[in-house]
């Protein structure tokens, strides 16, 4: 069992390295080369691995803040940063379509932990015509908290002598993700029924919509790879005015320029900037997991509230 003295708080200076794609410092009596080397595709995963690992990692993240990790192009140091890896944690559910290339060119043997392994997978989405499965699991705290499990069992396959300090950093954090779930079902509860229904560019908010009770609906599929049709949005700005949609919000990883126009053109109200795919810069307002869904709620219920 893991005992109170090996639960490691991450300081915010790792966190905000971690977000910024960078290595976390060595702060503790383990020297930086005896500690794992640990690389997240994406800086909201990184996050997760920073509170499940600590500073007992080197954690290096590949997407980092406000990046979309959809159309990432690898840099040659990230094939170095993969081969030097001892863990390498992946979204899964088909976000990183750019990963096995790269995983074959660093030709690592190092263990790769799908985080989003066991999540019931969404398919479909509004305004895309293709049935893939939806990437953006880590929208709902519950599976986030099937990543952080799955992140655990990968930390300490990798590292079985930091068992207890994986265990109980694990379990430290998902009781905090057990006050943000409770904290978003009070906040969107708040919500009058008939106004949880907006707009946003790309399909990035169904599991949230799922798990809390917001219908989001978007011009762009899955992926912010395809531009939506001329068609598709005339279709979009046909339903906005049909079903008196109050909000259009833009996001962090997206052109804004398509929602201004639809804001301009139907009357819509056009909220704050919603982070789907990607944390913000360590200053900004969601600079952490947790702060990046506390964020997203209260954008959302300052506006439709
Ligand atoms: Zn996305």
């Amino acid at each position: 069992m893991p005992t109170r003295r090996h639960i490691v708080s991450l300081t915010a200076a790792a966190a905000a390295l971690a977000a910024a794609g960078g290595l976390v410092p060595g702060r503790g009596q383990n020297k930086a080369q005896d500690r794992p080397r640990a690389v997240a595709t994406f800086s909201i995963l990184g996050d997760l691995v920073a509170n499940v690992g600590g500073e007992r990692l080197q954690l290096a993240t590949l997407v980092g803040a406000n990046g979309d990790v959809h159309v990432y192009a690898p840099r040659p140091g990230d094939v170095r940063t993969i081969a030097a890896a001892d863990v390498v944690f992946v979204n899964g559910l088909g976000l990183e379509g750019w990963l096995d290339r790269l995983i074959a060119a660093a030709a690592t043997r190092a263990p790769i932990v799908v985080a989003s392994r066991g999540v019931k997978p969404r398919s479909g989405g509004s305004g895309q015509d293709r049935p893939n499965s939806d990437p953006h699991a880590w929208q709902s705290v519950a599976n986030a908290k099937i990543y952080v499990g799955n992140i655990r069992d990968g930390l300490i396959a990798t590292d079985p002598s930091g068992e207890d300090v994986y265990r109980g950093n694990a379990a430290a954090y998902l009781a905090a993700l057990d006050t943000l779930d409770g904290e978003i079902k009070a906040a969107i509860g708040s919500i009058p029924v008939a106004r949880r229904k907006i707009i946003t560019t790309h399909s990035s908010f169904g599991y949230f919509g799922d798990a809390y009770g917001i219908a989001f609906i978007a011009p762009e599929g899955l992926s912010t790879e395809a531009e939506p049709s001329p068609r598709a949005i005339a279709g979009l700005i046909d339903q906005i005015r049909r079903e008196k949609i109050p909000a259009v919000f833009i996001e962090n990883v997206a052109d804004p320029r398509l929602l201004q126009r639809i804001a301009a053109e139907t009357g819509a109200s056009i909220g704050g900037t919603l982070y789907s795919d990607a944390l913000s810069p360590p200053n900004g307002p969601a600079a952490t997991y947790i702060d990046l869904m506390r964020t997203n709620v209260r954008e959302l219920t300052a506006l439709l509230s």
